[in-house]
């Protein structure tokens, strides 16, 4: 029984016979994350934080998290398209680079920059997504014939088939990078997800900013317990000073995020957001580790 419930808490997990899972049992697999930046996406204040400094400049970059835990890697988020880097208003359409125009370098794309770790995509165990939008999906197609599991919450994964269905873009979903959707091993997630089944990485739902969107709780091994929350929270200047998303399917439930990310203050689990200059600024990035 107590097999049972293990199997079921932890569908990442090697065999029960592994000598890995009792290690894992016993809570002391060493978890380490690593930030990656796949680019800088040129753009105005007002698209990131709504209303405010309307038409003063603003580069943002592109985060995507690795993490470690034990012998096994799971990547959060990937980054945009290659084909982003070199045709932006090609692949990602004239309207939409107007608002946001990625600058990609070499190396930066998913499967390259991930080479660093000595990674490649079909060694990792999951690659887990925030939601569907251009700067975070775009490199899933890099798991396309592995049977790496690509996990989605539900209510995102039905925003991306009406993308499938319609090859409209639409804000910020691009048809294209779900155009190898049905050579994924995508998998939907309803709720917490609990990555590793011992409580150090789960993903969350933090709808809002996008229907499905997740962010995610890393407990590291010798550091401070943080949430990476991708798009719910852009800049800390957001949650600060209670300024809504530039972007948002559902702007009370981007506002009820944005308070919850404030108990950051009571709780001690640091809030790191996704694309917020100054904070990543003051961040290394991969190969060093992260400390939020
Ligand atoms: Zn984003």
């Amino acid at each position: 029984m107590k097999q049972e419930i293990q199997r079921k808490l932890s569908p990442l997990k090697a065999p029960l016979k592994s000598p890995g899972l009792k290690k894992n049992l016993k809570r002391n697999v060493d978890v380490e994350v690593y930030a990656f930046n796949a680019g800088l996406v040129k753009t105005e204040t007002q698209y990131l934080l709504k209303d405010t400094r309307v038409g003063a400049p603003m580069d943002f970059p592109v985060p995507f998290l690795i993490i470690s835990h034990g012998e096994e890697w799971i990547a959060f988020d990937t980054g945009c398209n290659a084909e982003a880097a070199s045709d932006p208003a090609g692949y990602w359409g004239e309207e939409i680079v107007k608002a946001y125009l990625p600058v990609i370098g070499p190396g930066q794309e998913f499967q390259q920059a991930i080479k660093i770790l000595g990674l490649k995509p079909a060694g990792l165990k999951a690659a887990v997504i925030s939601h569907g939008h251009l700067d975070h999906a775009g490199a899933i197609e890099d798991f396309a014939g592995t049977n790496v599991p690509v996990y989605f919450q539900k209510a995102e994964l039905a925003e991306i088939r009406k993308i499938v269905v319609s090859q409209q873009t639409g804000t910020a979903y691009i048809p294209g990078d779900f155009k190898h959707l049905k050579e994924l091993n995508v998998r939907e997630i309803e709720g917490l997800f609990d990555i590793f089944g011992d409580k150090s990485v789960i993903a969350f739902p933090t709808p809002g900013h996008t229907p499905g969107h997740q962010s995610l709780y890393v407990r590291p091994t010798g550091g401070n317990a943080f949430i990476y929350t991708a798009d719910a929270l852009y800049t800390l200047e957001n949650m600060k000073k209670s300024i809504p998303l530039g972007l948002a399917a559902d702007l009370p439930a981007v506002m009820q995020n944005i308070n919850w990310f404030k108990l950051e203050d009571l709780t001690g689990v640091i809030i790191v957001p996704s694309h917020d200059p100054e904070y990543w600024a003051k961040h290394a990035w991969a190969p060093a580790k992260l400390v939020p």
